[in-house]
């Protein structure tokens, strides 16, 4: 079952809160609505649940326009941030409970019922009650009640929002065997970028209630369209530069050239400069000669790459660099000991963007 929204939008007042937006969520995939807080993302998925009414745009599941349609004709499966189980129903009445109000026989019932528990690796659960259980296995509990009823589209809105760093990785894995397992065309709202990226097959990336880009999670981190969407996906470094003759100068003297390419609008004006953390080397020798001077004030070895804070003086900039552990290893890097930093590459975006 594939979702089409198309030339939504949604006004409250005079406030705009999508404007003209339109998303395609093919059969089967695992959407994630992508952007930072108040862009309009659990708006759009409550006009795709029919909770909210669009002044304009339509909304398709497969070819049926249900614009119109009421939430309880669109057969879609909900999951909040805070779990809404009910507190007084067992695990297995709580999975149990769309399927009871379709009238399911109690036979049946029992064998969905604890087919998706087993799914989770929750059935030992199904007599208690959710005051027994951890965030993550309320969740989990959560996510199968919607999926019960086998609803044509699961919906989920920052569902891992009120968990801990941990159970929230976990928590994707299981999301994501799960839409594996099952293909249940899926939505999901997150404002977590790392989130949207491991769990998806598609991103759109939200801002003041419009689409800034779509596509394949890899596509939209290796070529971000624009300056918000670069900025968004995350911890990167903006150098401000001089365009000059085709080249990109970092700072007042230029100095330090920036391995980017260009487009014509930027052509002698001031901009800035777009470098991913892994997009810069750490050296002890002025290797090429194209480098900054930078005293480390901090490092994090902790995780897969070391990270690296600088104060490039000269510039007046605070730099971020990773490093690969072996890497940081060979360099032996030590606080406040100055170093050279070598950008490797660098983005520059049309000047006639403005966030
Ligand atoms: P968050 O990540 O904080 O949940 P979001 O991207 O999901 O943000 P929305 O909840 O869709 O954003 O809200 C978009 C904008 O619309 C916000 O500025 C919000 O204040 C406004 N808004 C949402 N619902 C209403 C409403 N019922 N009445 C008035 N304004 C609303």
């Amino acid at each position: 079952m594939s979702i089409t929204a198309q030339n939504v939008t949604k006004r409250f007042g005079a406030f705009t809160a999508l404007d003209n937006v339109s998303v395609d969520c093919p059969t089967g995939e695992l959407v994630a609505l992508l952007g930072p807080s108040g862009s309009g993302k659990t708006t759009l998925l409550r006009v795709i649940a029919g909770l909210e009414v669009p002044d304009s745009g339509t909304v398709h599941f497969r070819d049926a326009d249900i614009t119109k349609h009421s939430a309880r004709d669109r057969n879609v499966g909900f999951v909040f941030q805070h779990y809404a189980l009910f507190r007084h129903m067992t695990v297995f009445e709580n999975v149990a409970f769309g399927l009871r109000v379709r009238k399911w026989p109690e036979a049946k019932v029992r064998e969905r019922v604890m087919e998706l528990l087993h799914l989770v690796r929750l059935e030992e659960k199904a007599p208690q009650y959710p005051a027994n259980l951890s965030g993550g296995q309320k969740q989990r509990i959560a996510l199968v009640r919607a999926l019960a009823p086998s609803p044509k589209v699961l919906l989920l809105d920052e569902p891992f929002g009120a968990l801990d760093t941990k159970v929230r990785a976990e928590l994707r894995d299981w999301l994501r065997r799960l839409h594996d397992e099952l293909h249940v065309t899926s939505i999901f709202v997150t404002h977590d970028q790392e989130e949207a990226f491991e769990v998806s097959d598609r991103v759109v990336v939200l801002n003041k209630g419009r689409v800034e880009q779509e596509g394949a999670p890899m596509n939209v981190f290796e070529h971000p369209k624009n300056e918000f969407v670069m900025d968004f996906l995350g911890n990167v470094n903006k150098l401000p530069v001089r365009v000059e003759g085709g080249r990109a100068l970092l700072g007042e003297t230029g100095s330090v050239e920036l391995p980017a390419k260009l487009f014509g609008a930027n052509e002698n004006g001031r901009t800035d400069a777009y470098v991913r953390p892994h997009e810069l080397d750490i050296s002890r020798t002025a290797e090429g000669g194209n480098c900054l001077l930078g005293k480390i004030v901090h490092i994090n070895p902790a995780g897969s790459v070391v990270k690296v804070r600088l104060l490039a003086e000269d510039f007046g900039l605070m730099i971020n660099v990773d490093l690969t552990p072996d890497r940081y290893r060979a360099l032996a890097l030590k606080q406040n000991e100055t170093v050279f930093v070598t950008p490797k590459s660098a983005r520059i975006f049309e000047a006639d963007y403005t966030i």
